[in-house]
């Protein structure tokens, strides 16, 4: 290098300082001016002063909660700093709603491929791409489609066939839980009534139609509208037991125990039929065979195939599977085949009047004053059922604290609901809709979607 150069560099780095005090300067003169604070931050992390670039950040977000751009930025500073957890979970309230800017979907892959979790990287990451190529990550890429370590990779190795048996961390439960417990739904509730619980009640009348029970239901719908709920619910309906499982306790990091792990599922659930098995989040493992270049994701949802149609005829007698999913887009056709989750079953935002009913059942067994719960319901449009337990959640907390002071319980009241709503928002229901009208509108060549058709439509 040339001395000219060096002198040229340190100039430029003496400069750079300067600006930067600048900034820093002015941000603290002006803490509220977010986009000066905005560019200062930029600054920080282009030139590599994480910490401060995470501190400045934070407070930009706190300033602008849920920018897109504050968020990917922060979690960048994480990511650098090796804090994968800390991206992650600054980037989770915005991967929660289906539209989120694909950017962020290659920030998370690049945490949890840090964290050791190629599945899930992978998945996270193909589904960015495939949405908006521009954000590809090359080096990520490359690092992702690396073949995995061996699991056994000492000379002790076990032979293959010694491997261990699956395990599975879903637990058997029995639901407390019946339909009584969900509000509205009734066009949904009647569909599970047929699907599942009519052929296990009456397996008579099924048999003369030659129909057995089994097969599933793919549920789908915004987050926090209650699939979870629901089929909780069936299972209490049913009288049968539940096994709920997540995707995290199926995708694991070493190739070969995430299938094995989903036998030992299946496994669990057939020996404690009738059960129903249920899957949260079935797009991550079902998400389009074709966005996946891992043989390893590939291989797992050709095995959850596998358990759906059962090795034998009877494997699968009496195990209700019922999958839930935001994203049904992103499941393979193949789940949706006959006898497998052939029934996709919309599960609505609820109007006014499902709201007062969640927000009854939510409040039972509190001490409450005359409640006028319709009131609540029409200030709460757009408020999932997730969202209106925030609320009540929120209320409660609140009547708590003025009773410790007041020495008794003061009973929950309307404007105590009332009140907790303006300070809860709704969750990601408008977002939801607007990513569903683009599919319905442009990618319903099966009519897939047509269920969904009045509903997009609707004002959101
Ligand atoms: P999802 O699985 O669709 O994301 P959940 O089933 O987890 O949503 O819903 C979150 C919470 O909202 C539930 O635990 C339940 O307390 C409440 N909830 C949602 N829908 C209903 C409903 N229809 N009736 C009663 N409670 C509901």
């Amino acid at each position: 290098m040339r001395p000219t150069e060096i002198c040229d560099r340190r100039e430029r780095h003496v400069l750079d300082d300067a600006g930067l005090q600048a900034l820093r300067e002015a941000a603290r003169l002006s803490p509220d001016n977010l986009p000066l604070r905005q560019h200062l931050a930029g600054q920080l992390l282009a030139k590599g002063y994480l910490a401060e670039a995470e501190a400045e950040y934070r407070a930009a977000l706190v300033l602008a909660p849920k920018n897109a751009d504050i968020t990917a930025g922060l979690a960048e500073a994480f990511v650098r700093q090796s804090a994968h957890g800390a991206a992650l979970a600054a980037l989770e309230p915005l991967l929660a709603s289906p539209g989120y800017p694909p950017r962020l979907g290659v920030l998370a892959a690049r945490a949890l491929f840090g964290e050791g979790d190629t599945a899930r990287a992978g998945y996270r990451y193909h589904e960015a791409v495939s949405r908006d190529p521009s954000v590809a990550d090359a080096d990520l890429a490359a690092r992702l489609s690396a073949p995995p370590a061996p699991l056994y990779a000492t000379p002790e190795t076990p032979p293959a066939a010694a491997a261990p048996a699956g395990e599975t961390s879903a637990e058997v439960e029995r639901s407390g839980l019946t339909f009584a417990d969900v509000a509205g739904m009734d066009t949904v509730k009647e569909a599970l009534r047929v699907k599942l619980l009519l052929p296990i009640q009456q397996p008579e009348l099924f048999a003369a139609y030659g129909k057995r029970a089994g097969g599933g239901v793919l549920l789908y719908g915004p987050p926090g509208a209650g699939k979870t709920h629901l089929a909780r619910a069936a299972a209490g309906e049913l009288g049968a037991s539940f096994v709920s499982v997540g995707l995290a306790d199926i995708l694991d990091m070493y190739i070969g125990s995430s299938e094995r792990n989903l036998r030992a599922t299946f496994e669990l659930a057939r020996r404690n039929r009738p059960c129903v098995l249920f899957f949260d989040e079935v797009d991550a493992l079902a998400a389009r065979r074709s966005d996946m270049r891992q043989a390893h994701t590939r291989q797992i949802v050709n095995q959850f195939l596998a358990e759906l149609d059962g090795v034998d005829q009877n494997a699968n007698e009496g195990v209700l599977v019922l999958a839930a999913t935001n994203a049904p887009w992103y499941v393979d056709v193949a789940f949706r085949r006959p006898g497998r989750l052939d029934q996709p079953v919309f599960v609505p935002p609820p109007d006014a009047a499902a709201r007062a009913a969640i927000l009854r059942i939510l409040c039972r067994n509190k001490p409450l004053a005359e409640m006028d719960f319709d009131a609540v319901a029409r200030v709460t449009d757009h408020f999932v059922g997730a969202d209106l337990k925030g609320l009540v959640d929120r209320a409660v907390e609140a009547k708590l604290q003025q009773s410790i002071s007041a020495g008794r319980p003061i009973p929950l009241s309307t404007p105590d609901l009332l009140a907790a709503a303006k300070s809860v928002r709704p969750t990601a229901v408008r977002e939801w809709m607007a990513t569903a009208r683009n599919y319905v509108m442009h990618a319903n060549d099966s009519g897939a979607w047509d269920e969904l058709m009045p509903w997009v439509k609707g004002k959101w």
